[in-house]
């Protein structure tokens, strides 16, 4: 093995993340190597901080560093609404965009008879439990438009029919 090998294992790694292709990856290990002192090793050290802490609020699927992620450890964010989205990647979006103040419930995909997905792989159970626990007035459903995701909102609406109002985004 040589030296240059572990080089070419750093772009394979880097190829393998969302945006960034074979090409890319090389372009940018290149361009930390160039820059080691004042960006590859803080960004190494970056990623191990949050390789070791990361992980999954309790509450509501985010990603923090700790049990309660800052949304859910917020009292000021508990105002009776709770927003439904897919995935961790539309809480942050929509965190970005500032317009909603409640607190997020992250179900982790959309119901999927293809895939076998079912109201227990997500955090269904968990959002009607909130419901009760969190004094929910409000649940606005931010799914996607497709038919995966138009199915589980229709779902989740049955589901909560009755115990507070629901609305799409
Ligand atoms: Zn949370």
């Amino acid at each position: 093995m040589s030296d240059r090998q572990e080089i070419e294992d750093l772009i394979d790694l880097m190829a393998r993340l969302p945006g960034l292709g074979p090409r890319s990856a090389r372009r940018a290990v290149l361009h930390l190597i160039q820059k080691r002192t004042r960006l590859m090793q803080p960004l190494a050290a970056a990623m191990q901080q949050v390789a070791d802490t990361a992980r999954e609020c309790v509450r509501c699927g985010n990603i923090g560093t700790g049990d309660l992620c800052d949304i859910c450890a917020d009292a000021r964010r508990a105002n009776g609404e709770i927003c439904v989205v897919e995935d961790v990647s539309d809480l942050w979006a929509m965190e970005r965009a500032g317009v909603f103040k409640g607190r997020y419930h992250v179900l982790g995909g959309t119901l999927s008879a293809l895939d076998a997905i079912g109201p227990e792989e997500l955090r269904i159970p968990m959002l009607v439990q909130r419901l009760v626990d969190e004094n929910i007035r409000e649940v606005i459903l931010a799914l996607g438009t497709t038919v995966d995701g138009q199915t589980t909102a229709h779902y989740i609406s049955d589901e909560i029919a009755g115990r507070c109002d629901v609305s799409s985004l």
